[in-house]
This record gives C-alpha cells, structure tokens and sequence, in this order.
C-alpha cells in the first residue's frame, strides 16, 4: 500500500506518519526529514538545500525528485509519504515513478486544520534534536522540560518554525502545494480527515481510512 499524507505544515502529517508506518510496517518518507538530516551531516546536499529550509521556500523539484528517487529504488515496502508531494510538478514525477515500478497511489488523505491553528501549533512544536520526535509545549508536552521522553536528548524550535519562516511556509503551502487537492479530488481516493481534533483521535479516523 502507498499513501501521501497532505496538508498545512503543522497539520500533523509527521506525528501521524510516525504512527501509521509503525502500525502497518510502511516505510516513512519524510522529505523534510531527510533535508535536515544531510544539513546536519554538512554533506554536499544539506548544504545545496540548506538556504532553501532556512528561508521557508521549497527545494527545486528537479533536485527533490532526484534524492527520492535515488532513495527508494531498492525499497519494498508500501511508501507513506509526509511533506512529498508539495507541487503539482512533484505529483507527476511521482505518478509516473509508480507507473514504471507498475503500482499506484491507494490514498491520498487530507488533514484539514485551520490556518490560524497552523501558525499556532508551529509556534508550539519541539522537535527532539535525537529522534525527531514531535511535541507541542502547551498540548502534549513532554515529561521534563525540554527533554525527549523517548530518547533523552534536547528539545529544539526548529529554525523554519520561527514566526516569520512560518508565514513565508503558509504562503508557499497556499500558492504551491495548495493546487494539489484539485488534482487528487479527481483520482477517485482522495480522502480528508479533520486534522484540528487531538493526535490520538486524528489516528483513529486516518486508520479507518485505510482500512476501507
Ligand atoms: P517539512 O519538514 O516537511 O515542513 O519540510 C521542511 C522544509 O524542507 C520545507 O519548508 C522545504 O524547504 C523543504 N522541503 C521538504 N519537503 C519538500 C518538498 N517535497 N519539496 C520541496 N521542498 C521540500
């Protein structure tokens, strides 16, 4: 099975994609994720992509297809993708690599939240600087302050959830990546799922989903 999870950033795709890929065994494609790890590592690539997630705009497509595709050649489990496809551009790339490997998309799920809940939500999330695990200061902080109760390293703000990333990211989520709702609606397995209702209730209606 193959799934893409869409919405705003901060509509919980990631703590949902975390959950659902450990449930069903799917492998998680997390494209921010794998930016911030080679910007981490300093390795040629982080650095390539580095202004680009600094500034809240989107990494060139040609160079998004590239490291995806570069990464899930050999990989055999179902796709659960977060944060990939952003432009419609990125969607037809993705469409025609399932058609050479000879599969499909099964859904398309839609976390609809808010704008405002958007901008207020990122401005409450840490991220572990370890496992990247998610959390929101004021709705499910963690057990010490400021430390991961997974795995016991630092809380951080992400540098792109600062105010004003996190309008230049709205504003790009609205002109670039907003177009592709119109362009799943029509596939036949688009579905939406109200992404404003607590994480553990998001999972239960995300995982009814897939079951049907
Ligand atoms: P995210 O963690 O999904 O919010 O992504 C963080 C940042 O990584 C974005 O603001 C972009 O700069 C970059 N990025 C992640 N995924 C993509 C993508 N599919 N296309 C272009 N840029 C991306």
């Amino acid at each position: 099975m193959n799934i893409i999870l869409l919405g705003y950033p901060g509509s919980g795709k990631g703590t949902q994609a975390k959950v659902l890929s450990q449930k069903l065994g799917m492998f998680h494609v997390s494209t921010g994720d794998i930016f911030r790890e080679e910007l981490a590592k300093k390795t040629p690539l982080g650095q390539e992509v580095g202004g680009y997630l600094s500034a809240g705009r989107l990494v060139p497509d040609k160079l998004v297809l590239e490291v995806l595709k570069a990464r899930l050649n050999t990989e055999t489990r179902g796709l659960l993708f977060d944060g990939f496809p952003r432009t419609v551009d990125q969607a037809e790339g993705l469409d025609n690599w399932f058609t050479a490997r000879g599969q499909a998309i099964d859904a398309v799920i839609f976390l609809n939240v808010p704008e405002e809940e958007v901008a207020r939500r990122l401005g409450a999330r840490r991220t572990c600087t370890g496992c990247a695990r998610i959390y929101n200061t004021v709705t499910s902080p963690p057990a010490k302050e400021n430390v991961c109760d997974a795995c016991g390293k630092p809380l951080a703000v992400r540098e792109d959830d600062m105010p004003a990333v996190v309008a230049r990211r709205i504003q790009v989520y609205k002109d670039q990546t907003e177009p592709l709702l119109a362009y799943y609606r029509s596939s036949g397995n688009f579905y939406e799922a109200d992404g404003g209702l607590p994480p553990e209730a998001v999972a239960e209606k995300v995982a009814a989903l897939v079951k049907r």
